[in-house]
């Protein structure tokens, strides 16, 4: 069964303004903020403005715009933020296995240390 987007979830309530956010950078396609709770010195999340559950949804019903649009941002947030320099990594939870948390697609970047190797 086709999953529905549920509107009222924490990051399209960010999107609305009805909660705050530290704001990094925001673009026609994207708004990109602080993790509230960092996993690493720098934890950004980029996500698109439109309503995508995930990287799936993403992927099938956005178009080409908002795609280019979505990853370009998060090249720009690694350059504000600095993470390009030593290197950095993004990850995007989806769905339960990964144990996606909120239903709106985001993706992490993670930075400001040594990351170690990815493990799955
Ligand atoms: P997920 O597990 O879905 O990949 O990640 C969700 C992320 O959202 C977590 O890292 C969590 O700390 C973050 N998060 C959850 N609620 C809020 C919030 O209200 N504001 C911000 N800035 N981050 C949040």
């Amino acid at each position: 069964m086709a999953k529905s987007y549920d509107a009222n979830n924490v990051f399209a309530r960010i999107l609305r303004g009805e909660i705050p956010c530290k704001k990094v950078h925001e673009t026609e396609h994207a708004l990109a903020f602080h993790d509230i709770e960092p996993q690493t010195p720098t934890h950004v999340l980029v996500i698109p403005k439109g309503a995508y559950i995930d990287m799936d949804d993403f992927t099938a019903k956005a178009s080409e715009a908002e795609i280019a649009g979505l990853f370009r941002a998060v090249g720009e947030v690694a350059r504000m933020v600095g993470a390009d320099g030593p290197g950095y990594r993004i990850l995007s939870n989806c769905g339960e296995a990964a144990h996606q948390e909120v239903p709106h697609l985001h993706i992490h970047l993670f930075a400001g240390r040594d990351l170690g190797r990815m493990i799955g």
